[in-house]
């Protein structure tokens, strides 16, 4: 549970029960922390004390709802972070990342974040979720690839999709600007999709060997304009496609002082023409922001360049489940290995020491899951 900036803290809470007839309430096996769980952590949003987080979420039904039709208690489900209705225009259209019918006039609903709705997180023993046919994905029973299907509830599919906003082709080549878990993924996604050459940058050394161990390239921009060292191997032109896996971050908390330069950067970087997907997040409102540079939306955002260049930007929250089922078919045929990203797993117990860890970038602390 959030208590205040810097402070989360395990505590007992009542379990959640079924409140609409087509609610399931899911045992929690796996629950992870999010690069987006951290701007509510570092006290950057209007979060109040008392949020249980964890939008990450999967594990075992064990109750459903009577108007649930199409699950059963003893599933096996992940859950997209997206809490989504699958009946309103947008749900139709597959962007489920922006549910008109939860979360009408905003960014769609989620668990465990501040105003995507009422829906409690899943980083507890007990998650309910709600319009459960249309929100649990069936895996296979077992326990076998936990950590790779507990990548579905967002990073894998969130990776992928700023990858799809660029409309990547095979043999194209892409700049990730940030190689934390959803970078990684993004870099994967690419690799996944037939790209030629897929730089990471970052400056974390352990978040670089990852990115290496894929066959992307690592890019260090403690060493260097990041721009000019992509350009250099590739004769001057940059990359065909770029995304943006950093979005706004805390100044000196591991994060760069001017969120805006990562845009500006892959304006820079991206070839005439070429195309950027953003699924960083930016924030509309920022209580917390220190000054003018901090992310409010009222970025200094070089739009006269990307305009100049042709430039084409897709944004926005992942709609995951235009993908996990895809994605989660590439895992069950040994052809995915998300986990590879996951470097701590961890009880429930040891989450404000995660947390901790995980906002810093130390070394050893990219993806951390918990386990209830
Ligand atoms: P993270 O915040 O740790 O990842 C950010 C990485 O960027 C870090 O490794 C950091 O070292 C690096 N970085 C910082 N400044 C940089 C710069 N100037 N250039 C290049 N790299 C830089 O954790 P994460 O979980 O990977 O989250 C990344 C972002 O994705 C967050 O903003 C998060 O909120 C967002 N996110 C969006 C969605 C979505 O649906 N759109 C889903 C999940 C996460
Ligand atoms: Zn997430």
């Amino acid at each position: 549970m959030y208590q205040g900036p810097h402070d989360v803290r395990v505590d007992e809470v009542d379990d959640p029960r079924i409140e609409d007839p087509n609610d399931v309430v899911v045992k929690v096996t796996t629950t992870a922390i999010c690069g987006s769980d951290l701007h509510m952590y570092e006290g950057r949003t209007a979060a109040e004390p008392g949020i249980v987080f964890g939008h990450e979420n999967m594990g075992t039904v064990v109750e459903t709802g009577p108007g649930v039709v199409n699950i059963k208690v003893g599933d096996r489900v992940s859950m997209p972070f997206n809490v989504a209705c699958g009946f309103c225009r947008n749900c139709r259209e597959q962007k489920t990342g922006f549910c008109l019918t939860v979360n009408p006039g905003f960014a769609g609903g989620a668990y465990g974040y501040v105003s995507m709705g009422p829906y409690r997180g899943g980083q507890a023993e007990y998650l309910r979720v709600p319009f459960a046919d249309f929100n649990c994905l069936r895996l296979p029973p077992g326990t076998e690839h936990e950590n790779d299907y507990a990548m579905l509830a967002d990073i894998f599919p969130t990776g992928y999709h700023g990858v799809a906003m660029t409309g990547l082709r095979p043999g194209e080549n892409i700049t990730v600007m940030g190689g934390g878990p959803v970078g990684l993924m993004a870099a994967y996604s690419a690799v996944l999709m037939g790209a030629a050459e897929v730089y990471v940058v970052d400056r974390v050394p352990d978040r670089l060997r990852l990115a290496e161990s894929i066959g992307a390239i690592p890019v260090d921009f403690g060493k260097g304009d990041p721009v000019e060292q992509i350009k250099e191997q590739t004769d001057g032109v940059g990359t065909d496609r770029g995304v943006d896996a950093v979005g706004y971050q805390a100044t000196g908390k591991g994060g760069e002082e001017q969120p805006a330069s990562v845009l500006n950067s892959l304006v820079e970087v991206v070839r005439p023409t070429g195309s950027i997907g953003v699924v960083g997040l930016y924030l509309a409102e920022d209580p917390g922001a220190p000054d003018e540079h901090s992310g409010r939306g009222e970025l200094l955002f070089k739009v006269g360049k990307f305009f100049e260049k042709g430039l084409r930007m897709g944004t926005g929250q992942a709609n995951v489940k235009s993908y996990n089922e895809y994605l989660r078919n590439l895992i069950m045929a040994g052809r995915a290995e998300p986990s590879f990203v996951v470097s701590k797993e961890v009880p429930l117990d040891a989450a404000p020491e995660a947390y901790q860890r995980f906002d810093r970038r130390e070394e050893g602390w990219s993806k951390v899951v918990l386990k209830p």
